[in-house]
């Protein structure tokens, strides 16, 4: 049994389909939302904590994605906020276990959650708060800042 941080996105179109619910149901993983918004029409954002096997967890993960959900994995500290990550490469000179690296010849920077010790490096050196304590982590001050 491990667990796994993620975090959820849903566009409106998709918002009221029970794909957390079959999560349970199909799959048998035991879930734990650590914080959801519904916006209504617009989007909604779930934090979810998954526990069962490594590989029952990664087949829920396919799941949600066939069903149009986005899916980014979180570490247990630390998470990276794709849309303000511009690939600049800042942090993977410092990340200390290369869960921060550069892929060639796309030039895009990777993280591999995996990988990561939360050792907060990366969220000092990012220019664009692209990485994110988990645990100070708001998932909607963003909409909170649009009202
Ligand atoms: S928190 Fe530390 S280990 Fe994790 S990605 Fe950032 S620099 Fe790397
Ligand atoms: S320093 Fe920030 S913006 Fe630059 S690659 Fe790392 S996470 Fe992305």
């Amino acid at each position: 049994m491990t667990s796994k941080n993620i975090l959820l996105i849903f566009k409106s179109n998709i918002m009221y389909k029970p794909v957390i619910y079959r999560l349970a149901r199909d799959f048998e993983l035991v879930f734990n939302i650590l914080e959801a918004k519904i916006l209504p029409r617009k989007e909604g954002r779930i934090l979810l904590e998954l526990r069962g096997s490594k590989d029952v967890i990664a087949e829920g993960i396919r799941f949600l994605e066939q069903n149009r959900v986005v899916v980014e994995p979180l570490s247990d500290k630390v998470w990276r906020e794709e849309e303000k990550c511009v690939n600049c490469g800042a942090c993977t000179g410092l990340c200390p276990t290369d869960a921060l690296s550069i892929k060639r010849p796309e030039m895009t920077v990777l993280f591999d959650v995996e990988k990561c010790v939360a050792c907060g490096m990366c969220g000092v050196v990012c220019p664009f708060g692209a990485m994110r304590d988990i645990t100070l982590f708001d998932p909607f001050a963003e909409d909170r800042s649009n009202n």
